[in-house]
């Protein structure tokens, strides 16, 4: 019927059920939400815990693989920029060769030497002497010394006609490339040529923190370098494992030592063909892990701040799931506890479908028990009425018959005292039996009436107990000895005289308790045992035990005997007289008291009845 929350406010709620909305329960380890909230940070923190650590893993492998393309191709770049350089001092030189060898002299500009960084074109005769009249003219020409103009005419010979690049070599302290031609009638074209463009495109590469270009002539000695004395020294760099490897005229990346940087690098190398040149573009592989580090970093970064955001989301999304449980599983300890007016209602309003009808459902159920329960007070109030107005009743009524049975029993008394004839005299003492017994029954009813209704209040004050003993045996001597029974009192020494409790009730329970006795026994003996404990100076429990030889009371029976009008074996109970309220009435008298009531019985064996009550002593013992 009610697929809405029942629309109570938060306030109601708290009224309702004295319970905080917010925290009706603790997060503890074993609580649902942490459960749900790990379970949900599992989840989503794997995935991103493994695609950071798999960008931690491949970034170094990444940046290297991405490092050893570019740097090849940079390697080759300059490579082809050389290329193309030597290609035009190739073609420049050789234009002058064909000129020399048309009988013509070399003229050249300056402009045109400039732009090669050509220093001069001369041309040397067999005993390496200038040939002036073939020579460029003017400047100043500065030859190298002997020995190299030998080695460079070897140079030329074994080239066979072609332009040949010497490696480097000094002029003038500086460090410069010759280029030669063998000329007809053992004539040598010789140019010294100035490293500056080299220098220049080596120049022109730098990147990272100290990432460069190097370039070495053909016998791996240092033509561009990024150290100046190098450079200026022409350094010997052949045993470089990368350079040997350009010597070779190999391209490729490699990774290697270099003792002037103490480092590890990796570069990309290749070679100019045609002076066999290397290029090389190294880079320490600090860097490049440095690198890689910071996208690591970023990586790392960005998971955490990942994982961080999965945090919080599953931790609001578990308090979502669980706080609607976590209020379904209070409002039903309430209930249990007693608290039918307990709801959900506001508490799961905003919780998923499911755990909203279960509220609801929940609701209904405590509406429904609610409900029910308010029509059982109602039925039992009205029971309860009832019952009290039968008590009060049946008090009233056994009120009003007492009055005029005591008046029955003062007529039989004057009735006594005339002149009667025998027979007369035995109807009078029986009449007197009946309306005794009449009104035994109707005092029982009356006590009955007044326990219940519970106007019944118990007295204390100061009584003989030996003297109620001795009441009690000489009341019941009488019948004992008509049924041929041995009545038997006895107590302990330490008996106190005097104790303080309710006399009348006493007697009353003990009356009945040793009637019973007397009543249920055909032969043998009924023992009344009295005895005192001290629990304190002035209190103790007094016990009366009455234990007989009679009928005893059946298994079967025993739950009942305490109970009002009920009598154990009916058969033989209707032979003898009794309400059965004796010990109905005596129960609840004792319990008045804080007594005890108790019995152990064995069929055809006997019974004994145990009563403790508490009372006070003046004085205890010999004192
Ligand atoms: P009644 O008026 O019948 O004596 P009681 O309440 O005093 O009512 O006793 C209830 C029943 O308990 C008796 O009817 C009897 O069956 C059983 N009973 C009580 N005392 C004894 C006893 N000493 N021996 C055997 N049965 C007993």
């Amino acid at each position: 019927m009610t697929d809405t929350p029942i629309p109570v406010t938060e306030e109601d709620y708290a009224s309702y059920t004295g319970s905080d909305l917010k925290t009706p329960f603790r997060t503890t380890f074993s609580s649902f939400r942490l459960w749900l909230f790990a379970a949900m940070v599992f989840v989503s923190a794997m995935p991103i815990l493994g695609l950071t650590i798999w960008l931690e893993r491949s970034a170094v492998e990444k940046e290297f693989e991405a490092v050893e393309q570019k740097h090849l191709i940079v390697a080759q770049n300059l490579s082809m920029a050389l290329s193309r350089y030597v290609m035009d001092i190739e073609s420049f030189i050789r234009s002058r060769a064909e000129e020399l060898e048309a009988g013509d002299r070399v003229r050249l500009t300056e402009a045109a030497l400039n732009d090669l960084d050509i220093v001069y074109v001369t041309v040397l005769d067999r005993y390496n002497q200038i040939i002036p009249e073939q020579s460029q003219q003017g400047g100043n020409i500065l030859l190298p010394e002997q020995g190299l103009i030998g080695e460079l005419r070897q140079l030329a010979d074994a080239s066979s006609g072609k332009v040949a690049f010497s490696g480097i070599e000094k002029l003038n302290g500086k460090p410069h490339f010759y280029v030669v031609r063998k000329l007809s009638d053992d004539r040598l074209l010789l140019a010294p040529l100035s490293p500056r463009y080299v220098d220049q495109v080596q120049k022109s590469i730098a990147f990272g923190v100290r990432g460069h270009a190097m370039i070495v002539d053909a016998r791996g000695k240092v033509v561009a370098h990024p150290n100046p004395q190098w450079q200026a020294d022409s350094k010997d760099a052949s045993k470089i494992s990368i350079v040997q490897k350009m010597m070779a005229r190999e391209t490729g990346v490699a990774e290697f030592y270099s003792p002037p940087m103490k480092a590890d690098m990796i570069a990309g190398f290749t070679f100019v063909p045609q002076t066999g040149w290397g290029v090389m573009v190294p880079q320490p592989t600090e860097e490049l892990v440095l690198h890689a580090r910071e996208v690591q970093l970023a990586g790392i970064l960005f998971g955490a701040v990942e994982i961080l955001l999965a945090i919080v989301v599953s931790w609001w999304l578990s308090s979502i799931l669980s706080n609607p449980v976590s209020q379904l599983v209070a409002t039903a300890k309430k209930v249990s506890a007693g608290n039918l007016k307990a709801r959900t209602g506001f508490a799961i309003q905003h919780a998923p479908v499911e755990l909203r009808a279960l509220g609801n459902e929940l609701d209904s159920m405590v509406d429904e028990l609610d409900q029910q329960s308010a029509k059982l007070s109602t039925a039992l109030a009205k029971a309860e009425a009832g019952s009290k107005a039968k008590s009060q009743f049946m008090a009233m009524m056994s009120h009003e018959i007492r009055t005029p049975v005591t008046g029955v029993m003062g007529l039989l008394d004057i009735l006594e005292e005339t002149r009667l004839e025998s027979d007369q005299r035995g109807y009078i003492d029986l009449s007197r039996a009946t309306v005794n017994g009449l009104l035994n029954i109707v005092n029982d009813i009356l006590d009955f009436s007044r326990l219940d209704a519970g106007t019944l209040r118990i007295q204390s004050t100061p009584f003989d107990l030996h003297a109620l003993l001795d009441e009690v045996s000489s009341l019941f001597l009488p019948a004992a000895k008509a049924k041929a029974l041995d009545l038997t009192c006895e107590h302990d020494e330490l008996l106190p005289e005097i104790v303080t409790g309710d006399l009348q009730r006493t007697r009353q329970i003990l009356f009945n308790i040793v009637g019973n006795a007397i009543k249920f026994t055909d032969s043998g003996s009924v023992t009344v045992n009295t005895r005192y404990d001290p629990t304190g100076p002035v209190t103790g429990m007094l016990t009366f035990s009455v234990t007989d030889t009679g009928i005893g009371i059946p298994k079967e029976t025993e739950d009942r005997i305490f109970e009002e009008f009920s009598q154990g074996d009916n058969s033989y109970s209707r032979q003898h007289e009794g309400s059965g309220l004796g010990l109905a009435i005596s129960r609840r008298l004792v319990m008045l008291m804080n007594g005890e009531i108790s019995y152990e019985s064995k069929q055809g064996v006997g019974t004994r009845f145990n009563v403790t009550i508490p009372v006070k002593v003046e004085q205890h013992g010999n004192d």
